[in-house]
């Protein structure tokens, strides 16, 4: 069977994994995005941003030429392929509910495309998007500017995107499973013989569903995922206040049972990351439009942006007043193997302590271009972890990358002024660090 001509529109993290996964495997990419500096980088054979294998991949789609990117255009990349890939980002309003801005813009774009085009074409929605986006808004806009029929002269899929950055090529890879939202069967069913032409005998189970099903599938999977760290951190606040307890053997004897399973259980100073924070306050946002008030995503929100405030609290137990302390801060990023400062813990921490009066370092292997776009010279930027921790009162651990991890007793007590840890992910040995530094780590005493 021939492969289809894809056209992918925002090469964001999705975007671009998308399409270089799908290059990888032979299908010809023409991708588009509004930003020339990422669009000359991607060109070049560099992704904008740090993720795992991506320039490898990369490189080779551009070597095999495959894939190629252009800026702004995007009526001429539908015109030169037969299914497009919607992947702009859908970022959060100041309310919490999500701006459309991006996805109409672009929506728009492809509509007047359509309208010169003769052949059938299909539109398929990567973005995250509330329920009913799909078939109200992003249907009308089509329809409107194409003066053509959706289902009928074009087709529409809704297919969100489960992809997890740090691992975000192994995942789009690997998926767990495709949910593939279509109200009508022709747009379903090339979109699912797409996929089975790229996954073949891996191809994992796909769900076909109605497209404000698909919105909601990921929302309640992002929702649930956050809902469970909230939960887990909601017991290791209760931990820290009894003596003897320990949420790492909490947890894990949770996770042996295996309606709840291991994964996710890992207590902590919150989630962060541009999706979990973005998905359930537009989905709270959402429900209310709906007139349902969700009383347990609030709690699962509130419970996370009070979460690495915890950190503070427990570093205020050994340093009660931070005005012109020295205090490290070891990982930036809102989780390790990714430079995504987006919502991280780590601004919530940082800013708080800078309100308080501390004198910040920070060190984190990837994140620190971006972290200076916020911070700028409010904070010190160091090269090592142990350049981080010299010298310091204090060192805050936020991010569990593995450099951090291999860290031993001795290079705190060699090299800080005093070695007080406050171990916001839990990475280091509690016996070992508590006998030989002042450890103090989430919900463990
Ligand atoms: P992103 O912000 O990294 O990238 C979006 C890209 O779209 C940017 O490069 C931007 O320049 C481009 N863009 C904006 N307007 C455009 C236009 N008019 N034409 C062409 N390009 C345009 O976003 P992302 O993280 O890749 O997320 C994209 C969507 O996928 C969001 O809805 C997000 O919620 C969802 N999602 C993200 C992840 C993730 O881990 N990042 C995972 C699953 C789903």
């Amino acid at each position: 069977m021939q492969k289809p001509k894809i056209s992918i529109i925002g090469l964001g993290y999705v975007g671009l994994c998308t399409a270089v996964a799908f290059s990888s495997r032979g299908f010809s990419i023409v991708a588009v995005d509004v930003d020339k500096k990422k669009v000359d980088m991607i060109n070049n054979g560099k992704a904008y941003f740090y993720e795992p294998q991506i320039d490898d991949f990369l490189k080779k789609s551009l070597k095999d030429n495959l894939l190629y990117c252009t800026l702004n255009q995007i009526q001429k990349a539908v015109l030169n392929s037969e299914i497009t890939f919607i992947a702009v980002g859908t970022p959060s309003k100041k309310n919490g509910s999500i701006d459309l801005k991006y996805i109409k813009q672009v929506t728009k774009q492809i509509a007047k495309a359509l309208k010169n085009k003769k052949t059938y074409h299909l539109i398929v929605v990567k973005s995250t998007v509330t329920p009913q986006t799909t078939n109200t808004i992003i249907k009308n806009i089509l329809e409107k500017y194409s003066n053509k029929r959706c289902g009928v002269d074009f087709g529409l899929c809704m297919n969100p995107e489960f992809l997890r950055q740090g691992s975000a090529i192994k995942d789009t890879m690997n998926p767990d499973r495709i949910i593939l939202g279509a109200d009508d069967q022709k747009s379903a069913n090339m979109l699912e013989n797409l996929y089975k032409q790229f996954y073949r005998k891996n191809t994992p189970p796909i769900i076909k569903t109605t497209t404000p099903t698909a919105e909601l599938c990921k929302y309640a999977s992002n929702s649930f995922l956050a809902t469970k760290i909230s939960y887990i951190n909601t017991i290791a606040n209760i931990c820290q206040k009894i003596p003897n307890t320990n949420i790492g053997i909490v947890a894990k004897a949770m996770g042996f049972d295996n309606r709840i399973s291991p994964k996710f259980l890992r207590a902590g100073i919150g989630y962060g990351g541009s999706c979990f924070p973005k998905d359930i306050k537009a989905l709270i946002i959402h429900s209310k439009k709906l007139n349902y008030k969700s009383q347990l995503l609030e709690s699962v929100d509130k419970i996370n942006i009070n979460q690495p405030l915890k950190a503070i609290e427990l570093l205020q137990t050994q340093i009660k007043d931070l005005k012109q302390k020295q205090i490290a801060i070891l990982g930036l990023s809102f989780k390790p193997n990714t430079d995504d400062m987006r919502e991280a813990p780590s601004i919530i921490i940082i800013n708080d302590l800078l309100e308080k009066g501390a004198k910040i370092t920070v060190y984190d292997p990837k994140a620190t271009t971006n972290a200076k776009k916020i911070f700028v010279d409010k904070i010190q930027y160091a090269k090592s972890p142990i350049e981080c921790i010299k010298n310091k009162d204090a060192c805050i651990i936020v991010t569990e990358w593995s450099e951090i991890k291999k860290l031993k007793t001795q290079d705190f007590k060699k090299n800080m002024k005093t070695p007080i840890i406050i171990d916001g992910r839990r990475i280091l040995d509690f016996q070992e660090f508590k006998k030989e530094t002042t450890y103090i780590t989430i919900g463990q005493s």
